[in-house]
């Protein structure tokens, strides 16, 4: 796992197989590549076994509840902003095992757990990913109560960063300070310089295993126009995003518990509960028990759930919020709010997932700001 501030380190230059040399020599070292791939027409994170299952040539088109792939003419391989699940689904499995027990003379005998699974190496992790998977690692790391399964699933991944070359539709990681550079929490970071007549990947290390990596790939340096074009490129995204979070509302919008814009969301709002399911910091969770028919074997499984489900908030004999309005605000407080009292930073890194996943296309940028404006 990488350091949070990489070392200035040289910058190589690969082409398509200098890639495809990265690929191997990371199985070589034993991980489990996930990277971006084309499956029921979105870009996926999935396994991939060379440059060949990337997504190439295509981009995406991102606003409030749209989503669709579409053709580049550049053959970009990372050409899209963000797929709909990001890298938490890895690290944090919708469902996890936490025990399993069978029935024995002595009442029930506790099973050992499965061994662990290979150490993943993610390929094409965005700058507002790294972020959501340091947020993450707080969550998880705490002093009292820490999860180790995320620790070491994460402790032993080889993250390889790729900085954004255009804003996604509903981006906003500029405002919320996790992008669109890559500045740290990677092993290796890519940039593609695509188009005009050359297609590059200007790889540099953020750690010693990103060092020992891309001294096996026989690759030569950057040039130093190669190098400034990548800095040009990463500027350019950063003013083109169309979207920004009203900051200092958002941080202080657990006051405004009875705002009438709640009303108002609450009229859009189907609690489908889509929003958590793709956001990339969301983590809560419910644990199901479950027996055979004859009793003799029991596994307890925790599984993704989401604020906005009814039975989320059921305490002995009833829901704390029954209401649409409720666990909306809930969701966006906390979020927004009151996480920087729990974690000491907001929950969210502006990929805008919520936004382009809402069926009905809510905003978060928007309900702050009409926050706000109401203020004025
Ligand atoms: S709240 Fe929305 S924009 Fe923020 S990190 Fe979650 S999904 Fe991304
Ligand atoms: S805000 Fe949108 S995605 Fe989230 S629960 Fe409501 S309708 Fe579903």
């Amino acid at each position: 796992m990488p350091g949070v501030d990489g070392p200035k380190t040289t910058t190589f230059a690969l082409d398509k197989a200098g890639l495809d040399r990265l690929i191997a020599a990371l199985r070589r070292r034993g991980y489990r590549v996930i990277g971006p791939s084309v499956a029921d027409d979105a870009v996926v994170y999935g396994d991939v076994a060379s440059a060949a299952d990337l997504p190439a040539g295509l981009g995406d088109e991102q606003a409030g509840g749209r989503y669709r792939l579409r053709r580049r003419d550049d053959g970009a391989l990372f050409g899209y902003t963000v797929a709909p699940q990001g890298w938490k689904r890895h690290l944090y499995p919708p469902r996890q095992k936490l025990f399993a027990a069978r029935r024995s003379a002595a009442g029930f005998e506790m099973l050992p757990p499965e061994p662990p699974a290979a150490p993943m190496a993610f390929l094409g992790v965005r700058a507002c990913e790294v972020a959501a998977i340091a947020i993450q690692a707080r969550v998880f790391g705490d002093k009292a109560y820490p999860d180790p399964g995320y620790g070491q699933r994460l402790a032993a991944a080889f993250v390889v960063a790729v900085e954004c070359a255009q804003a996604g539709g509903t981006c906003f990681c500029a405002s919320m300070g996790s992008g669109p550079a890559v500045s740290g929490g990677f092993d290796v970071k890519l940039v593609e310089l695509a188009g005009s007549g050359r297609h590059l990947f200007l790889a540099s290390a953020g750690s010693p295993a990103g060092t020992d990596l891309l001294a096996e790939l026989d690759a030569p340096e950057a040039a130093p126009g190669d190098v400034a074009e990548a800095e040009r490129q990463v500027a350019v995204v950063a003013g083109a995003m169309g979207r920004t979070m009203a900051a200092e509302t958002a941080r202080t919008l657990g006051e405004h518990a009875e705002h009438p814009r709640w009303d108002e969301v609450a009229k859009r709002c189907l609690t489908c509960g889509n929003c958590t399911m793709v956001c990339p910091t969301c983590f809560c969770t419910t644990v199901e028990d479950s027996t055979d028919l004859k009793g003799e074997h029991a596994e307890r499984w925790r599984k993704w759930d989401s604020c906005f489900t009814v039975d989320f908030s059921y305490i002995h004999g009833g829901s704390v919020r029954t209401e649409g309005r409720s666990r909306y605000r809930q969701w966006i407080t906390h979020k927004l709010s009151s996480w920087h009292a729990q974690f000491g930073s907001s929950g969210c890194v502006g990929c805008g997932r919520c936004i382009t996943w809402c069926p009905v296309g809510i905003d978060i940028t928007e309900e702050v700001a009409a926050i706000q404006a109401s203020r004025k």
